[in-house]
Formats: structure tokens, sequence, C-alpha cells
């Protein structure tokens, strides 16, 4: 609720009286929770305020673009504070009270940073005090100290202390955080499917996606565990960056020599998995019944960021040769020649030429998928008893599939690895494993 209080003028009469910031946010939090209080009596009702002070002043919501450009320059390259303060009021009469203060260094950025922030952000942070929104331009900062709640303007862990002093019944649990790391990341699908594993499970957390550019995703990362999230996922282009942020990880994921997953150990340091291929390969035995990677070779199509996880997965499960093709040679060889001598490398116009021998068929190009170029690849020759699998998941059924199973082939398609791949990070990040049904496929297919 938004209880429409004269901010400003508060603001101003108290810093006449030379308020300390923190009272001021205090006050203002008063002021909202007891406007709602009024209307409703009998509950608990939380009052929050956030004000940012930096060399004594505090900074509002910025009036224009230019107002904008100046305060950032102010702040750049400068530790601000950033104080949050809630209240709880029942009955018209203050609760609970709690003021948090966090250490926010913003980095230093040039007049055209500035002027491209502004032009990009100027609609979604005229509202923001200080003009921005962390959560959505984390790297804006090179260091924080404080708490990621704090930040928000909601202090949960304090206030779930106090609601469980006064109900000892139905402790609440503290949240928990992850987010998905990428650079673009809006069209990632990742916090559906742990949204909905949180409320499936009646889970106390969140999951968030954050878009890190690449030249900043090091000091991001670090800053982002520091105000406490318990991993990530991370996706394009940050996969090999991951990998070495770590302080360890995965033997699988030493091996595909990126990481999608980073978890947080229970001494603190950074551990990095890559559960690409476990998705792949519990996709393919969950949704098929024949499927014996051990019977023949297997044939790869494509050679970037997925076809690694593909081919160490289908190896440690035993598939005893595979057959590598890619519009791009040198990068196959390239794959080939890290990954095992077990995989040989066919050019891109002899993919058809191992068809026979293959019993299983990876598409892992970005072919086939809508808007994309269709895939041509010839299936005449194909082993019927093969099983043919594609990445893509949009279209659910691709063409190759349709193709396949007009051949007689089990086909699988790509939503399972999606959906498999994030089982593993929530299960370290969440404490629960999750369940993968139908359900879940639905809805991210909606
Ligand atoms: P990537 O690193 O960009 O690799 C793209 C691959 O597609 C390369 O092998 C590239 O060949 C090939 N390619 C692109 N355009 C081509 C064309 N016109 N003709 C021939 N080959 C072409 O992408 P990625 O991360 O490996 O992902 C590949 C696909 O898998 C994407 O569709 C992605 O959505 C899907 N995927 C699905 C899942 C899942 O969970 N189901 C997970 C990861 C990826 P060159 O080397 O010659 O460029």
């Amino acid at each position: 609720m938004s209880p429409q209080i004269d901010e400003e003028n508060i603001t101003k009469s108290l810093s006449a009286e030379q308020a300390a910031p923190r009272d001021i946010a205090d006050t203002l939090a008063e002021h909202k929770a007891l406007k709602i209080s009024r209307k409703n009596l009998d509950c608990w009702v939380i009052g929050c305020d956030q004000i940012l002070v930096f060399e004594g002043e505090i900074f509002g919501k910025p009036a224009s673009r230019e107002a904008l450009k100046d305060s950032l320059s102010r702040l750049s390259g400068q530790t601000h504070r950033l104080i949050t303060a809630n209240v709880i009021y029942k009955d018209c009469k203050p609760q609970w009270r709690h003021i948090a203060i966090s250490y926010m260094s913003m980095r230093s950025m040039s007049a055209a940073e500035i002027d491209a922030y502004v032009a990009t952000y100027w609609q979604e942070v005229k509202q923001a005090a200080g003009g921005y929104h962390f959560e959505r331009t984390p790297d804006l900062f090179f260091a924080v100290r404080g708490n990621w709640f704090d930040i928000m303007g909601l202090s949960i862990g304090p206030i779930i202390g106090f609601l469980n002093q006064i109900d000892t019944n139905n402790p609440y649990q503290n949240p928990k955080l992850a987010a998905v790391l990428g650079h673009p990341i809006a069209q990632s699908k990742s916090p559906r499917i742990h949204g909905h594993w949180l409320e499936k499970n009646g889970i106390s957390g969140d999951y968030i996606a954050i878009d890190i550019p690449p030249a900043h995703f090091n000091d991001t990362l670090n800053m982002l565990f520091d105000v406490g999230f318990s991993g990530f996922n991370v996706t394009i282009p940050h996969k090999e960056q991951a990998l070495a942020f770590a302080d360890h990880m995965s033997p699988r994921a030493q091996r595909i020599g990126a990481a999608n997953t980073l978890i947080k150990t229970d001494i603190g340091d950074i551990r990095a998995d890559n559960t690409d291929g476990y998705g792949f390969i519990t996709n393919l035995s969950t949704q098929s019944e024949t499927w014996q990677p051990k019977a023949g070779p297997a044939l790869v199509l494509g050679a970037g960021g997925a076809a690694r996880a593909i081919l160490v997965a289908l190896l440690d499960v035993g598939v005893p040769k595979i057959y590598l093709s890619n519009r791009t040679r040198a990068r196959a060889d390239d794959l080939a020649a890290e990954i095992s001598d077990l995989i040989e490398v066919i050019d891109w116009q002899d993919k058809e030429d191992v068809l026979p021998e293959a019993f299983t068929v990876v598409n892992s190009t970005s072919l086939g998928m809508t808007g994309k170029a269709a895939l041509d690849f010839d299936l005449t020759d194909i082993n019927p008893h093969a099983l043919v699998t594609d990445l893509i998941y949009a279209p659910l059924e691709t063409q190759l599939l349709k193709d396949a199973r007009g051949r007689g082939c089990e086909v699988v398609g790509g939503i399972g690895m999606l959906l498999h791949q994030a089982v593993p990070g929530f299960e370290a990040w969440f404490g629960t494993r999750p369940e993968v049904d139908q359900e879940l496929e639905a809805l991210i297919l909606t």
C-alpha cells in the first residue's frame, strides 16, 4: 500500500530542526505505518522508508535528467550511506522499529557512461532516491557493506526475528536468495522455474534475474555474495568467467571448461558446477525407455557452448565414440582436441554419412529454432533404432524431431534439459530437491 504522506515537507521541517538522517527515515516510516494502521486496526502494519546520504546531504528523487546526471557525478567513485527504516505498528501504536545502514561504493563513471545510463534508465529510476535501482544495475557499485533486503528497503531478517518472538508456534524462516546472471538476461526462464519450486515447496526465498556486463562480472559477483546471495545460475556470456571466479569446481565443470552454477558453501568459499550435461542426460533417460548410450556411436551437430557439456556428458555415460560436425570445422577440431580422442570431427557437408552408424543424434546448433534458419539435414539413411534429440525447445517439436519420428526413431525435445539442469542448483541453495513435472513444463511453455 502506498500511504501518500507529504514526505518532502516532513523531511524539510525535520532537516530545519537539524534532525539526523536516520531519525528522518524513522519518522517517515512511522508516518506511513500510522496512516495505514488507522484504517486497519488489529493488523500488523510495517512502515518503510529509505534515505540516501552523501557528505551530510540527503539525496532525494531526481527532479530531471540533468539533476540525475549531477547526482550520479557526485556519487561516482564515492561511498554513500543508504539508511533503511522499518517500523511495525498495531492499533496505531508502535510495536517495533529498526534502522539499517548500508554503505554503497559506486564505481567511477565517466561523463559518457553517466549520459548513457540516464538515457537508458531515466524512466525507471526517476522515482528512486539517488536515481538507481540496485537490483537492476548492481554493477554501478564495486563494493557494498550491507544486506540485500535492507538495500531493497525491507529488513526481512530483523522483522522475522520480531514476528517469531511474538508468535513462537510457526516460526518464519529467514529467506534465501539466488539469481541468474547473464547479459542480456530478460529472456531467461530460470526465474519462472525456481519461482515455481519456491512456491510449491513453501520455501522462504527469492530467485531473480540480474544483467551484468562482462567487464564488471567479478566485482559485481563478489558484491552480490557479500550482500547475502547463496548462489547463482550463470549464462552467456559469463560461463567461463564464472569457472575462473570459483575457489573450486566439480570435475564435470572442470572438464567442460565452463560453469552454469555457483554455490556458496557452508564455510563461505565458492564452488562452481556445470549441470547442463546432467540436465541433458537426465532428460534423455527419463523421457526414453529404450535409450542405451553404450549401444553405439553418437552424432553431435554444433560445437558451441552447449556442445561442450553434451560431449562430456555423453562420454561420461559410456557412449563409445562421438562424431562431431560443425559449420566452422576449426571450432569442432579445438573442442575434440580439448575433450577426448574418442571424438572424431567430420565435415559439415558429410554429416549424413555417419547416420547409419549413430545410435544417438543430437542437434546442439541453433538451427531450427523459431526465428532462425532451418537445419538442412537429410535423414534418409538414419538408423531407425537411433534416439534423436534437439536442444531447442522453441518450437517444442522441431522439424528435425518431426522428420526423425517419421522415420521410426524415438525423439526427445529440449525443454526437459532446461528444467533438469536447474535441479542441482535449487537443491544446493534452498535445501530441497525439487521435482520436474508436467505442471512445471506447462508453466514454462505458456
Ligand atoms: P552457441 O555457443 O552460440 O553455438 C551455436 C552453434 O550453432 C554453433 O555450433 C554454430 O556453428 C551453430 N550455428 C549457428 N548458426 C548456424 C548456421 N547458420 N549454420 C550452421 N551452424 C550454425 O550456442 P549454444 O549455447 O551452444 O546453444 C546452441 C543451441 O542449444 C541454442 O539453440 C540454445 O537455445 C540451445 N540450448 C538449449 C539448452 C536447453 O536447456 N535445452 C541449453 C543450452 C543451449 P558455428 O560454430 O559455425 O558458428
